[in-house]
């Protein structure tokens, strides 16, 4: 298999439309630990998607829950575009090393890239797990902040929310067609506040006094929990350090404590 990959890679002409590269930065597998590894690919460029959390799959063109980790190529600020897309948009700035599914991906014949996609997928312990101190944060962060447990807890404060993850991509939230809620269970919206807080909290101390760059957070922590649960239908945001409800009869209210 792997010189299959190897022999198309090497063969593989791309047109340069820029229509794959558009759609986000690539997922990382085990062949491109030592392009980590040397720093050719920067942890800084790096985000994960960690367990849990809901994932809309390009091949299978469907949202799922994940049970590892995914970790990816950034996108630019608010847009879907890896970070490495010529900003003229029809090309790679980071060609020489780009990750394996850049390498395997022809999109006129998808067989490699799927063959490839949810296989031997690198994970972070691939790379920091023998940090002793940082992967029992890590791990400990996922045990307190894991997706599912937080999920869960948002649907017992919120019985509005859909049972399960939409599958409309253009509206993957639901929440601007829903105008009926009902509201209840302040043990869950307590601890649920607790959670969102001691996430955004440990990122603040890790970056005090440079420890942790902070372009290197998303790698080592995923995304903050307020910014991944939409996909979920569950849309929290950050104003001025404290978080506010954005679902239709919550909209403006913070989660009490
Ligand atoms: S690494 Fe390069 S080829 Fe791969 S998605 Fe980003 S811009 Fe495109």
């Amino acid at each position: 298999m792997a010189e299959a990959l190897t022999a198309h890679a090497a063969g593989a002409r791309c047109r340069r439309c820029g229509i794959c590269c558009r759609k986000g930065g690539p997922g990382l597998h085990l062949e491109d630990r030592a392009l980590v590894e040397t720093g050719r690919i920067p942890l800084e460029q790096l985000y994960t998607i960690r367990a849990g959390e809901t994932v809309y799959d390009n091949v299978q063109e469907k949202l799922h829950r994940t049970s590892r980790d995914i970790i990816k190529i950034k996108s630019r600020p608010d847009r879907s575009e890896c970070v490495w897309m010529n900003p003229a948009g029809n090309g790679c700035d980071h060609y020489d090393d780009r990750p394996l599914e850049c390498r395997v991906l022809d999109c006129r014949d998808t067989h490699e890239i799927e063959a490839v996609y949810a296989r031997k997928r690198l994970v972070r312990e691939n790379l920091v797990g023998e940090i002793q101190g940082l992967w029992n944060l890590i791990r400990d962060h996922q045990d307190r902040c894991d997706p599912r447990q937080v999920e869960l807890r948002i649907r017992a404060v919120d019985r509005s929310l859909p049972s399960s993850p939409k599958s409309n991509r253009n509206d993957p939230s639901g929440l601007h067609s829903r105008s009926d809620s009902s509201f209840g269970d302040s043990e869950s919206m307590a601890e649920l506040n607790l959670i969102l807080q001691y996430d955004l909290h440990l990122r603040e101390v890790l970056t005090e006094d440079g420890r942790v760059h902070p372009d290197r957070l998303e790698f080592l922590l995923g995304r903050p929990l307020y910014k991944i649960l939409r996909p979920s239908g569950i849309d929290i945001r950050l104003k001025n350090g404290r978080l506010f409800w954005m679902t239709t009869s919550r909209k403006g209210e913070e989660p009490p404590c």
